[in-house]
């Protein structure tokens, strides 16, 4: 297949978007990718400019273009630093579309296909990793994390790698919750890390919300969001699994669809309707009408009136607090501070870059984990220099990379979710 006559389908959808860019250089201000690589292909400009080289048939969707492709943590921070609004993210994505039509998925993605479309196959691989683990990890001595004993493909032996949870969130609830009459109703979606992970997060959030009165629905059958699918230009995987979880959300009739995951919310906020509801028109008004209702936790928490001082109190804390990626491009700032703040025994101490990206990128991390580690070093040192005991944020993505970070550092410094510390009081 000739240049001409390569997959752009994918490509095609954006072309109006890429029309929009106007060459300023604007996007390079935040951009993690430019930061770690330095070179004008890491950068929206330099992306937007291969797109259109890419349509034009000039270059090839080859190994070079894919690599430049790859150099992309899909932040969203070039979108906020646009001043034409230019979706570099999405455009991405469709690159990456392309790329995976004409050369095929690569052996990685395959697997991440496969495994996230398959619930039952992703809980047994977690119980079975959360009774293997000892075999495959060993503690590590200063800290609470695991690292490898040896290599493995794709993630080698030098991460801090956060211990599986032996049982999944989604199977120790039943799947609602009732509240007192007259109060709302959520939907929670529960999202892939929180429930095979980092449960104390879905503990804390199912706390807090009882505690308002609400009532709160765990639907059974929703699934991974797809994001690790789509970062990948696994399509058709994110629109199964969209279609299945807009099957799940849609089955209860609730006020609001609240996640605790940044990311999370930022598939059924942002790329749902503007990523799966672009190439499936039929989709895109039940895709709109759930990124309607989709808050985050720490925004709904604020919206209905939590009072953290009833239910966050504890041992004195100086925390700093890292924004997610997927919440600052969301404007989901100001809700988490204000009530970690209002928490007594909680002093916050910003550090500097608190909105700068942690490095994480979804799968950015497992082909670029050296670049993804000297994007967190900043945030890192920022943490340290900060004083702060705990680290305070509201992704379990960006909890795993910031551990990582501040282990690979020897730090002691605990990371948390903003529920987590929210919930003290309730949890104890
Ligand atoms: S800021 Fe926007 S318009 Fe300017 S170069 Fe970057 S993508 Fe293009
Ligand atoms: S999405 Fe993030 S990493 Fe990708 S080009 Fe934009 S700012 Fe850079």
């Amino acid at each position: 297949m000739d240049k001409k006559t390569q997959h752009t389908e994918a490509l095609k959808r954006v072309e109006q978007e890429l029309k929009k860019c106007v060459k300023c250089g604007a996007c390079r201000a935040n951009c993690p990718a430019f930061s770690a690589f330095q070179r004008e292909p890491a950068v929206a400009r330099g992306k937007v400019a291969l797109a259109q080289h890419i349509l034009k048939g000039d270059i090839g969707l080859d190994d070079q273009t894919y690599l430049n492709m790859s150099k992309c943590l899909l932040c969203g921070s070039c979108v906020e630093k646009c001043p034409n609004e230019v979706p570099t993210d999405e455009i991405v994505i469709a690159a990456r579309e392309a790329l995976a039509e004409q050369r095929g998925l690569t052996t990685f993605h395959q697997a991440v296909g496969r495994v996230i479309k398959n619930r039952r196959m992703m809980t047994f691989g977690a119980f079975a990793a959360s009774i293997l683990g000892p075999l495959f990890f060993r503690k590590v001595p200063q800290t609470s994390g695991l690292r490898l004993r040896f290599p493995l493909p794709f993630i080698g032996n030098t991460r801090h790698i956060p211990g599986i949870a032996r049982k999944p969130f989604l199977d120790r609830h039943p799947e609602v919750i009732p509240g007192e009459p007259g109060k709302p109703r959520i939907v929670f979606f529960v999202g892939c890390m929180t429930n095979f992970v980092y449960t104390e997060i879905g503990e804390a959030a199912l706390a807090l919300f009882r505690h308002l009165g609400c009532t709160v629905i765990i639907p059974k059958d929703q699934q991974c969001c797809g994001l690790p699918g789509m970062s990948g230009g696994d399509l058709q995987t994110v629109r199964e699994l969209a279609e299945r979880n807009l099957a799940a959300l849609e089955r209860h009739q609730a006020d609001y669809v609240m996640t605790a995951c940044a990311t999370c919310g930022g598939a059924l906020h942002k790329f749902y309707p503007a990523v799966v509801g672009r190439r499936n028109p039929e989709l895109a008004a039940r895709l709109k009408a759930i990124a309607e209702k989709t808050v985050d936790a720490a925004q709904l928490l604020q919206q209905l009136g939590l009072h953290p001082e009833e239910t966050g109190a504890g041992e004195a804390l100086r925390i700093t607090y890292h924004d997610p990626c997927h919440l600052r491009t969301r404007a989901i700032t100001r809700q988490p501070r204000e009530l970690l703040t209002a928490t007594p025994g909680v002093e916050l101490a910003e550090m500097e870059g608190a909105d700068r990206c942690c490095g994480l990128g979804g799968t950015f991390n497992v082909y670029h984990y050296g670049s993804s580690m000297a994007i967190n070093e900043a945030k890192s040192r920022a943490i340290m220099a900060s004083g702060a005991s705990v680290v305070a944020t509201g992704c379990p993505g960006c909890m795993m990379q910031l551990s990582d970070g501040l282990k690979q550092h020897g730090q002691k410094t605990r990371v948390m979710h903003t529920l987590e510390l929210l919930a003290r009081n309730l949890r104890r």
